[in-house]
């Protein structure tokens, strides 16, 4: 249950965040870049461990080994979403290092993309849409080069000679009947005979699957296991099925001792001691397949909220399997976004001043608020089914049972966040929809740092702020309530984004800064949001309304100032902002208007609002920016490079310290992993 937000809708939505090139004035660090690496339907982004050198030494340890035993998983994912995948990645990976011929050929260039796809996506199906991918090269010449190859380079079976290799692989990479799904979800046939994934062997039925499941379930067990999430199901000798668990001296044994390995060298450098007992737990659970105990470890777990490093390396959600039970291996690395919770306490340290000035009539005022701070972290490393196509925010644990009884732990990550940001930048839409050179500039310098600033405001005060009147149902406003109280939270930080407060308290450098914001705030509402609707169909989402609500309104109430401009340029419509003050007194004229809906309950104020500004699109306008963003061709999928965690050893092999490199491209960093971190 983890957010798995599809990349493409990131992709939309990053690119709609801002709108500039170049780097923050905080990017000092030299070695770091932003990569722009394109293949296929997918563009490589790198994200920055912001914060890292600012750790402790014990800190930056226990994140080294915690990496190291992330990185040992790798092969597991491979072999879950496809039988064949380690070895093919083998074949390729040995024609692409080894290969003789010309490299700049037609059919190398070929190669190198389809193993590229093959690494993004562990498996030789797509990523997203599970179903297997062309090769854009010939058979014949995949077997001409695999036949130059020295033998030992090889995945050969025992006896295998090269060419019968070839005649077993490499039907299942060419032949587009042969595992054409990793997972077929197609009602009414065996999902599991039609299912290329790994997670059942080879002639196993749906029927046969499912009825061994159900016998075993216990009846009326108020607390039940998640069965089946970390075992294969196989045929016996005798035929019977049987589960093959995953666990040390099981399936995978080879890849699980390595990470527990790690696991038990990362526990001295544990945050606290409630840290180290989730680690003695998910060992456990390693060792043994136990899912009691793997309840057991999800509970301390969740309820370790206090240790700044904390991790997930486990065997953890089910897509991959057409039943949803199987669970792909997957790990992540993180520790609280350390600039994020300054800033954030900073706020939450002077809320009863924001609300005590904003713009909102006294009598919608809290007399006592109490600020919250935003759950943000930084990811260290990202592995298994989270590398390199990931998801920016996490809730678990899954099991519905300890969720009801425990609760969950979520976040979102601020530094993949902030990658896809990045690679908004110099994308083309800055330079499409920013309506000049020097706004392109403001952008370019302040851009992402007041868009983290809006959303700390929005989220730790803007929520928060303002109360009902006595009597007032908070569900009167019905369907228009969460846009109302999304555009409340949003004009709460436009309002102050600007406002001296914030220099004051060193959250922004000057007062230039919020005018970044206003521009991008404005441009998306009016234009480039546009790009998610589909032609012919209004707004629907609450907080894509809510920002067309809030641009048009001020759009229009300042018309007669010409504060905001909607201009043409050789038959292109751009946002044009003029007078930034007026449009900030625009914004807190309709906060105090919003609050004062929402304290009151005024449902007939809060659908006007909504219908007459947040719902409909310009059918001329649409299209233009339509056509405009096509024209831009931005990759719909988007994946991380990992950096390379190095430790710096004394005489006694102690770790001395950990020093972060960003050089690394994407096929060092999968031959890397495919040389060191091979288990299977
Ligand atoms: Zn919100």
């Amino acid at each position: 249950m983890k957010q798995k937000i599809a990349a493409m809708i990131l992709a939309t939505s990053a690119a709609l965040g801002a709108g500039a090139t170049g780097t923050t004035p905080a990017d000092k660090d030299n070695t770091f870049k932003y990569t722009d690496e394109q293949f296929a339907d997918i563009q490589m982004l790198r994200y920055k461990v912001e914060g890292f050198d600012k750790l402790t030494l014990k800190q930056k340890t226990f994140i080294y080994y915690l990496q190291e035993a992330s990185l040992w998983g790798r092969d597991i994912l491979f072999d879950q979403n496809g039988r064949y995948n380690l070895r093919i990645r083998q074949l390729l990976e040995a024609v692409y290092t080894g290969y003789s011929g010309d490299r700049d050929s037609d059919f190398f260039q070929g190669l190198t993309t389809y193993l590229k796809r093959v690494w993004f996506s562990s498996g030789i199906h797509h990523h997203y849409g599970c179903e297997k991918f062309e090769p854009g090269f010939s058979a014949d010449l995949l077997r001409e080069a695999v036949m130059q190859l020295p033998a030992d380079k090889l995945p050969l079976s025992p006896g295998q000679t090269a060419a019968q290799l070839c005649d077993e692989l490499l039907p299942v990479m060419f032949d587009p009947a042969v595992m054409p799904m990793r997972v077929n979800q197609k009602d009414g046939e065996d999902l599991l005979l039609t299912s290329a994934c790994n997670y059942y062997a080879p002639g196993i039925t749906q029927a046969e699957a499912e009825t061994f499941y159900t016998q075993r379930k216990a009846p009326a067990d108020p607390r039940p296991v998640m069965m089946g999430m970390n075992s294969r199901l196989e045929r016996d000798e005798f035929g019977q099925l049987t589960e093959r668990v995953w666990r040390v001296g099981g399936m995978y044994s080879p890849a699980l001792e390595h990470i527990v390995d790690n696991l038990l060298k990362a526990r001295p450098y544990a945050d606290t001691e409630a840290q180290q007992k989730v680690i003695d737990l998910l060992v456990e659970v390693y060792r043994t397949g136990d899912l009691r105990t793997f309840d057991e470890y999800a509970i301390y777990w969740l309820r370790d909220t206090q240790s700044l490093v904390d991790f997930t390396c486990y065997f953890t959600e089910s897509y991959g399997d057409p039943l949803g039970m199987k669970a792909s291996w997957e790990a992540i690395v993180n520790f609280k976004d350390l600039a994020a919770t300054e800033r954030t306490t900073k706020l939450s340290d002077n809320a009863q001043w924001f609300e005590d000035h904003s713009p909102v009539a006294p009598q919608f005022k809290k007399e006592k608020v109490k600020g919250v701070s935003a759950k943000v972290i930084t990811a260290a490393i990202l592995a298994g089914d989270l590398y390199p196509s990931t998801a920016i925010g996490i809730n678990l644990p899954n099991s519905d049972w300890v969720r009801r009884e425990h609760g969950s732990k979520s976040v979102t990550i601020g530094n993949l966040t902030d990658a896809y940001n990045k690679a908004a930048h110099g994308n083309g839409m800055d330079k499409e929809f920013v309506v000049d050179e020097a706004t392109r500039q403001l952008i370019a310098t302040y851009g992402d740092a007041c868009d983290d600033l809006h959303t700390d405001l929005h989220e730790c005060l803007g929520h928060g702020s303002g109360k009902l009147l006595p009597g007032t149902d908070p569900d009167t406003l019905r369907a228009y309530g969460s846009t109302i109280e999304e555009a409340r939270a949003d004009l709460f930080g436009l309002y102050y984004v600007a406002d001296p407060k914030l220099v004051e308290l060193g959250l922004t450098p000057n007062l230039e800064a919020y005018k970044s914001q206003y521009y991008t705030y404005m441009q998306n509402g009016l234009l480039t949001q546009l790009v998610r609707i589909k032609p012919g169909a209004s707004i629907e989402e609450a907080h894509m309304r809510n920002r067309a609500l809030i641009a048009r309104w001020a759009y229009e109430h300042g018309k007669a100032q010409k504060v905001v401009e909607l201009v043409k340029k050789k038959g292109k419509t751009y946002v044009k902002v003029n007078d930034y003050a007026a449009l900030r007194d625009l914004f807190g004229q309709l906060l105090a208007e919003v609050q004062r809906i929402k304290s009151e309950g005024d449902f007939e104020a809060a659908r006007r609002l909504v219908e007459d500004y947040g719902v409909k699109v310009d059918p001329e306008l649409h299209r233009e920016v339509l056509a405009r963003y096509e024209r831009l061709h931005l990759s719909p999928y988007k994946g991380f490079i990992n950096p390379v965690y190095k430790a710096e050893r004394d005489a006694n092999g102690q770790i001395t310290d950990v020093k972060l490199d960003y050089t690394e491209t994407y096929d060092q960093q999968m031959l890397r992993y495919s040389r060191d971190y091979r288990s299977l």
